[in-house]
């Protein structure tokens, strides 16, 4: 079983419209706008409409269509970006050991300039 999802959650509270963010991008299933702390030149949150707190909880109790029509949003959302020549990463954390801050699912989307390795090593910068 996911974990229990909080209402008072900062994506919820976007999603709500009770806290302003850059919106690039929306659809049925999913909001898209620029991370507040940005690591990169772009760094764009995708969250799924829904009341998910991770990809675990996605996976598991999303519906069909609410996974396809989210995913299909993370890829429209790198190309309206202009990523897709140059190349892009997207993450997701979930839990502790991956720091996750917000307890509802969102994809990140990095891009726009060399991003580097995927994971730091073991002691460089963790
Ligand atoms: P996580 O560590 O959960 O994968 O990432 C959470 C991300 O949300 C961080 O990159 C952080 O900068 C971003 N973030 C936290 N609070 C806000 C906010 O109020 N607005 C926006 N746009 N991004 C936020």
């Amino acid at each position: 079983m996911a974990a229990e999802y909080d209402d008072d959650n900062i994506f919820a509270k976007v999603l709500r419209g009770e806290i302003p963010a850059e919106t690039v991008y929306e659809d049925d299933q999913a909001l898209a706008f620029n991370d507040i702390n940005p690591q990169a030149n772009v760094h764009v949150l995708v969250v799924p409409k829904g009341r998910y707190v991770s990809n675990d909880d996605f996976g598991l109790n999303a519906s069909d269509a609410e996974i396809a029509g989210f995913w299909r949003a993370v890829g429209l959302v790198a190309r309206r970006l202009g990523l897709v020549e140059s190349g892009y990463r997207i993450l997701a954390n979930h839990g502790a050991n991956a720091h996750q801050e917000v307890p509802h699912f969102h994809v990140h989307i990095f891009g726009g300039e060399p991003l580097g390795p995927m994971v730091v090593p073991p002691g460089r910068g963790r």
